[in-house]
């Protein structure tokens, strides 16, 4: 067996959002690793969350799948319990699933806003809420959420969005600083803009993508298997001196 797929042997991970984009990259990398992966979505995505189990399984990995919002507390707690069922225990936990719009400040509806903090922000506080005590009680954990480089330093026209991500940031230093004496890291992982549906936001058309292009220091837009290494990283061993971290995969977007 390689040397990768023994670092998540023995181990497992939650994946939430995990039906396309970068969350499904995460699994798949996780998998690869030996992780035994809960993927979640929302139950529309059947289908799509099917493909990913059998993919996993095709070659050689672990994945189980389990349907809940993330806004929904009553799904988080389902969530919950059928992944410590399923694994016995949960090192890792990747609160990935988000939402993003687009709109100026003054044709933000209230309703859009609430969206968008009740998928970005309070369900990755609800998930992290319900896996906690299984951290604290086994003195280990990591807990990764995917904020945003939008997070740091906003964008026009997504003021719901990147303040959620800000909160996101917020929210990882501050549990760091809660959980770090009961041996739980927890870090936040930025993504630039990354090629998935809803990166594809921010470049609409060729002129737009050109713009995009400029902006990064590497000169090229982000894969979702160009995320899924710093996940795998703040998941492993080496990374446990690490927690309360935000870091960018940007391409060089932004520099602090
Ligand atoms: P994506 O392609 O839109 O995928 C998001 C996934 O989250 C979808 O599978 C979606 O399911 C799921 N999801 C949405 N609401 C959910 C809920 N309430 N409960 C459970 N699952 C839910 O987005 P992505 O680009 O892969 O983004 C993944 C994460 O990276 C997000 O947190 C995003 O904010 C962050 N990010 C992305 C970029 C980028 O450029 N792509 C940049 C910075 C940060 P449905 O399809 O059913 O809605």
């Amino acid at each position: 067996m390689s040397e990768l797929a023994q670092r998540g042997r023995n181990r497992a991970a939650v994946v939430t959002g995990a039906s396309r984009g970068i969350g499904r990259a995460i699994v798949k990398r996780l998998a690869a690793e030996g992780y035994h992966v809960v993927a979640n979505d929302i139950e529309r995505q059947h289908e799509e969350m099917e493909k990913l189990r059998a993919e996993v399984e095709a070659s050689g990995g672990r994945c189980d799948i389990a349907y809940a919002d993330v806004s929904n507390p009553d799904d988080v707690a389902s969530l919950a319990e059928y992944a410590l069922a399923r694994c016995g225990t949960i090192d890792v936990l990747v609160n990935n699933a988000g939402v993003l719009s687009v709109h100026k400040v003054e044709d933000i509806e209230p309703d859009e806003w609430d969206r968008m903090y009740d998928v970005n922000t309070k369900g990755t506080f609800m998930v992290t809420k319900a896996l906690l005590g299984h951290f604290r009680q086994r003195k280990a954990g990591r807990i990764i959420n995917i904020a945003s480089i939008g997070g740091k330093r906003g964008g026009v026209g997504q003021a719901h969005y990147c303040s959620s991500k800000a909160a996101v940031i917020s929210f990882t230093h501050i549990l760091a600083m809660e959980v770090g004496l009961d041996g739980i890291t927890v870090n936040a992982v930025c993504p630039g803009i990354i090629d998935t549906d809803m990166g594809r936001n921010n470049y609409r058309d060729e002129e737009s993508l050109k713009k995009v292009i400029e902006k990064t220091t590497l000169g090229r837009l982000g894969y979702p298997e160009d995320v899924v290494g710093s996940v795998a990283f703040f998941a492993s061993d080496d990374a446990s001196f690490i927690t309360g971290q935000a870091l960018n995969v940007c391409g060089g977007i932004i520099f602090h």
